[in-house]
């Protein structure tokens, strides 16, 4: 392999542009939320890119996307990379899109410099990784992972009762090909840090070695609906406040195991939500990290205690339900050293690090072996219109991505 074998920097930059037209919001971010017509439109422009550079497509039954590039020894299973197309609804450039993009600059510089691998190569779209439409998120590479049957994946509802299967149907992305069936060699997910680290430390890549358990909860207070002025503060059952001491100890709890826990309340549905009735019934989502399932098993109980002291403070009931167990995850040896030697040659700065945020590649980890590479984003954000990268860092991610791929191809 040349040393001076570089995707081209520009091109990844244009594509990442073109694809952030569709959905763009007004702040410069990305609305394409699963599987509305702003998602159809950018796996349409993904299907079309990829059959420019002579790629076979095959989609499955939870409308997962697999591009692949031919190699010379057909009895490979694919080596592949890839992630999400979809956003959040205030989402940004990068997030996912990233991974799937890079995936296309590698597969037409291969082209242009005439570089055949042995393996396949290939690009995954995992479809609905956000979660944002339908809970739980990376549901269709939790399918394919066999974390989930697929039933359970297409039943899946969004906020106005459509099931993820009849929205897939909706906009043409059912495939034919049984989710799970189709096989990878490997499973290398690039992917914008969605944290700061890199950034302060001034480093460039990070080599992911495996990714934190999390666990998502929806904890609903019942009390009772009445009005405002004619009820007196004694003996009102009052959810909301049951939520907001609630909200309280999930900080608290998090502290608790400073400082690599992380918990958080992110959405609260207030019923009846009006300024002049005392809310009768609140459902907040939890959402809590860490690398640990033992830490994750002593979060989950502080929860359990709080909720109920928050319930009988304010004479409600609460019911928890867990909606999500994702485990932590240690990715496999052999892909974290393809991606480890691909940056020594390369020479970018790294750290060896584990993810805070879930991916698609936690659930395909199960059935093959699979890695990340992430790049720095300014001022670790992410999941918000802001969320920025610089092109030489998403280049050299993209390298460090090629490298290894030609590695584990070879
Ligand atoms: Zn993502």
């Amino acid at each position: 392999m040349a040393e001076e074998l570089r995707i081209n920097q520009d091109r990844l930059w244009q594509r990442l542009m073109r694809m952030a037209e569709i959905g763009a919001t007004p702040a410069g971010g990305s609305c394409r939320v699963a599987l509305t017509e702003e998602d159809r439109q950018g796996r349409d422009l993904f299907i079309e890119w990829c059959h420019t550079l002579g790629c076979e497509i095959r989609i499955d039954r939870m409308g997962n996307i697999f591009a692949q590039r031919p190699g010379t020894d057909p009895q490979r299973l694919p080596i592949a990379c890839g992630s999400h197309l979809d956003t959040q609804p205030h989402g940004g450039k990068f997030d996912g899109v990233y991974g799937v993009l890079a995936g296309v600059e590698i597969f037409e510089t291969l082209n242009e410099k005439n570089i055949e691998t042995a393996a396949p190569l290939e690009i995954c779209v995992w479809t609905n990784e956000e979660g944002a439409r339908f809970a739980p998120p990376m549901i269709s590479s939790g399918v394919f992972g066999g974390t989930y049957e697929l039933d359970y994946g297409l039943s899946r509802e969004d906020a106005d009762g459509i099931t993820l299967g009849e929205a897939l149907e909706s906009i043409g992305y059912t495939g034919a090909l049984p989710c799970g069936d189709h096989r990878l060699g490997a499973f290398i997910e690039a992917h914008i840090e969605q944290g700061p680290i890199l950034e302060r430390q001034e480093e460039t890549i990070g080599v992911v070695t495996g990714v934190q358990g999390s666990r998502w909860y929806r904890v609903t207070f019942h009390g009772q609906d009445a009005h405002t002025g004619s009820t007196p503060m004694e003996g009102r059952r009052d959810a909301l406040l049951s939520a907001a001491q609630t909200i309280n100890a999930v900080k608290k709890i998090a502290e608790g195991q400073a400082p690599s826990a992380v918990a958080t309340v992110g959405r609260i549905d207030c019923l009846p939500n009006s300024h002049n009735t005392i809310p009768g019934e609140v459902a907040l989502t939890v959402d809590m990290r860490h690398a640990s399932t033992e830490t994750l098993d002593t979060m989950e109980t502080q929860l359990h205690e709080a909720a109920s002291a928050a319930a009988q403070q304010e004479s409600t009931e609460v019911e928890i339900q867990r909606i999500m167990n994702t485990p932590s995850v240690h990715f496999d040896t052999h892909c974290i050293v393809a991606v480890a030697s691909a940056v020594h040659q390369l020479g970018y700065p790294h750290r060896r690090m584990l993810s805070g945020a879930g991916h698609d590649a936690c659930h395909v980890a199960r059935v093959a072996p699979t890695s990340m590479i992430f790049v720095p984003c300014a001022g670790g954000l992410s999941h918000n219109e802001a969320e920025s990268a610089t092109p030489e860092d998403l280049a050299a991610g993209a390298n460090t991505l090629l490298y290894a791929l030609i590695k584990l191809a070879r």
